[in-house]
This record gives structure tokens, C-alpha cells and sequence, in this order.
């Protein structure tokens, strides 16, 4: 069944095409992964799928709610379209247990037990359990990327998106993100995921959007494109990454 329909979606940046006609589908469990050079508009595809910024024109279904829709709850929204950053963006002065639990308590309104028992639990998932009260600035990169999935899990939100989760990071701590997102993909967790990881995008991709220029030039299983890509801009760009 379709969770998340993107249709014909158009986006300028002043007199700068960002997104333009830019529409694909995705069922519930499906993990799938954009990919594209610097700037061909796949941060700001994700940004327009939470809202944090705005189409011009086309549209965004989750389900029944359209997203693009003036009078969608941007805080509902949020809680049900998880987002995990390249830069982590964890609170400094709170430890991983309360960087979890503070949305828990201000956004879902649980009681401090109760969101202390949940961050503890997606910790947990993550296999973070022993750090649960070091600050970020203890942690490696690799721990602190886990924190922030476990953080936007615990909102249980129907969709995850990545935007470069890895990309930050030092080359030995990249594995153990990617198999924390290959554990939520068997798991079933849908998941839009921008990366440049082959070894991911191989292994868990239903299906792969390359975007250039703001426009998918071509959508497919891993195997399709990296095999018998259509467009010599893809197989370009998927050679230069190998
Ligand atoms: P990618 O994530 O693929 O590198 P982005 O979506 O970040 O690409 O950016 C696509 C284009 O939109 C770039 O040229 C970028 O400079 C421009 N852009 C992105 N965000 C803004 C913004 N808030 N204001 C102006 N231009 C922006
Ligand atoms: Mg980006």
C-alpha cells in the first residue's frame, strides 16, 4: 500500500530550479535511496517532505494527508516524518537518554518515567544501552548518529528520512550506521534515505531515484542501475562513486 506519493513537485530558489517535476511513490516498508551530485536538489526534496520548507507546486501525500496542504499540522506532520541529519544535531549539554527524552515528554506528552523507559528502549535498539548518560561530546561520531536515529525513532514516526547520515563521519565508524539502518530496514521501517553508500543502497534498497539538476533522471532496483543504468549521466555518476 502507498505511504508516501510525490507528485510533480516544483521548487525554485529564486530564479534557481531546485525541484522540477519530481515525483515517485513508495509503499509502506519500502526503504529507498536518492542519489545525485551536490546540489541536484535531494536535501530539499526531503526538507519539502517534513515541511521545513515549501513546494511551489505538486504535491505530497502521506497516507491521506497532504502534506503540502496550507492547513496541515506541521507538528503532526513532524511527528509521523522522522528526520536523521549528516551533522547529528544532538543537544551539547544533554545526555543521549535526554536528547531522547525531551521530545518524548514536550511533543508526545508522556510522563518522565514513561519517556525515560522508551529512550532507554530505542537506545537499546541501536546498541547503546551502556551510554545513556554521556553527553555527545563522549561519544564517538558513529555513537552519536546512532543517538539521533534512536531519537527520531522514538517518535515512532510512519516514515524515516536520512540526509547523508554517513557523510560526516570517519570512514571506520560508517559501518556500524549503516548496519543500525539496515537492521530498521529488515525490521520493515520505511525509510527515504539520501547516501552515497553502495554497499547500503545494494543490500537494502527497494529502489533507487538518481536525481540531476532537480529531476529523477531514472528510478530502479540497485541492481538495475548499477548494472544496466538507461542514462549515461547515471552510470557516470555511479561509476565515479565506485
Ligand atoms: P543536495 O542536497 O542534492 O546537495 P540541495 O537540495 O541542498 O542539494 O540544494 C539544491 C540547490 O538549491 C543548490 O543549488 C543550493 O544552493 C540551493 N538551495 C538549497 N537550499 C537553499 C536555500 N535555503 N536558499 C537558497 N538556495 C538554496
Ligand atoms: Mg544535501
Amino acid at each position: 500500500m502507498t505511504l508516501l506519493r510525490v507528485e510533480n513537485v516544483d521548487k525554485s530558489y529564486g530564479d534557481e530550479e531546485v525541484l522540477n517535476g519530481v515525483s515517485f511513490e513508495m509503499d509502506r516498508g519500502d526503504v529507498d535511496v536518492l542519489m545525485g551530485p551536490s546540489g541536484s536538489g535531494k536535501s530539499t526534496m526531503l526538507r519539502c517532505i517534513n515541511r521545513l520548507t515549501d513546494v511551489d507546486s505538486g504535491h505530497i501525500w502521506l497516507d491521506d494527508t497532504d502534506v503540502t496542504a496550507p492547513e496541515t499540522d506541521v507538528n503532526e506532520l513532524r511527528q509521523e516524518v522522522g528526520m536523521v541529519f549528516q551533522d547529528f544535531n544532538l543537544f551539547a549539554h544533554l545526555t543521549a537518554l535526554e536528547n531522547i527524552t525531551l521530545g518524548l515528554k514536550r511533543v508526545r506528552g508522556m510522563g518522565k518515567a514513561e519517556a525515560r523507559d522508551a529512550a532507554a528502549d530505542h537506545l537499546d535498539q541501536v546498541g547503546l544501552a551502556a551510554q545513556a548518560d554521556s553527553y555527545p561530546a563522549e561519544l564517538s561520531g558513529g555513537q552519536q548518529q546512532r543517538v539521533g536515529i534512536a531519537r527520531a525513532l522514538a517518535m515512532e514516526p510512519k516514515l524515516l528520512l536520512f540526509d547523508e547520515p554517513t557523510s560526516a563521519l570517519d570512514p571506520e565508524l560508517v559501518g556500524e550506521v549503516v548496519d543500525v539502518m539496515a537492521d530498521l530496514a529488515a525490521g520493515g521501517m520505511t525509510m527515504l534515505v539520501v547516501s552515497h553508500e553502495m554497499g547500503f543502497a545494494r543490500s537494502a534498497a527497494d529502489d533507487i531515484h538518481f536525481l540531476d539538476n532537480g529531476r529523477i533522471v531514472e528510478s530502479g532496483p540497485p541492481e538495475q542501475l548499477f548494472e544496466r543504468p538507461a542514462h549515461d549521466r547515471t552510470e557516470t555518476f555511479l561509476t565515479g562513486l565506485q
